[in-house]
């Protein structure tokens, strides 16, 4: 690390459990994140200016001005544009070391693959179940840890799932919330401190992940009601039979 980085990141570099270990570490890893919005954008500004090395952005969506109130990285004049790739000129603007890649397509079963080829951990930026499914999956079978927020309304709910899924998986939680697709920010509203709590804890999970400055609740479900100021945390119910998570139907899984 030369003297403009020690400078750069001095104050994080002061952190016990951070210091010059934890920003080499975060300088070598690879993050993914899928979905530009209220949560992966917040997600990637925190990430790349804690000087992680490699940001891999995928998002198929145009800027609208009803993202403006929460997506705080993006400005008037970017509406109509890709997410990926105003968020990628941003971050580059922000710390110009971090390679930054931008996909403005859609993470489905053939991109994915692909997307996540040379990653380390994966955030989850998306809005739905089904997409919340198939990171699940995808990151299973390549034993990636990836971290899941979601937000609607004055509530929030976080969960950081191990690349084992010993604790259990996505799957295990939400099998009957699959194919409800009405339950978004674009029917029900949100706030946008509610969304961007929601992704700083995530940013909080993968800095713990990537260099053990904290401990990551692996497995907890982690929710929040911001109207009622209150917050609750309880293990993952893990299925036994889970497609996904089951050791005995995955012998590849410990
Ligand atoms: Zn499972």
């Amino acid at each position: 690390m030369n003297d403009s980085e020690l400078e750069r990141y001095s104050r994080q570099l002061l952190v016990p459990g951070f210091e010059l270990e934890g920003q080499e570490r975060l300088g070598a890893a690879s993050v993914l994140i899928v979905g530009c919005g209220g949560l992966g954008a917040l997600a990637a500004q925190y990430l790349a200016a804690a000087g992680v090395g490699r940001l891999v952005l995928v998002d198929a969506d145009r800027i609208e001005s009803s993202n403006l109130p929460r997506q705080i990285a993006y400005t008037e004049a970017d509406v109509g544009r890709f997410k990926a790739e105003v968020l990628a000129q941003r971050l580059h603007q922000m710390n110009g070391a971090v390679d930054v890649q931008c996909h403005p397509v859609f993470f489905d079963e053939t991109s994915g693959a692909d997307l996540l080829a040379a990653v380390d951990v994966v955030v989850d930026g998306t809005d739905n179940h089904a997409a919340r499914l198939l990171i699940d999956r995808l990151t299973a079978d390549r034993g990636l840890p990836w971290f899941m927020g979601a937000a609607v309304q004055m509530a929030g709910q976080n969960i950081a799932f191990t690349g084992s899924r010993k604790e259990g998986c996505y799957h295990c939680f939400a099998p009957q919330q699959v194919g409800s697709e009405t339950a978004s920010c674009g029917t029900l509203g949100i706030l946008g401190p509610v969304v961007a709590t929601v992704a700083l804890r995530q940013v909080l999970d993968v800095l713990g992940a990537l260099t053990d400055v904290a401990k990551v609740p692996w497995g907890m479900l982690r929710q929040y009601d911001f109207r009622a100021d209150t917050t609750a945390s309880l293990p993952l119910p893990k299925q036994a039979g889970c497609v996904v998570c089951d050791a005995d139907l995955k012998p590849g899984l410990q």
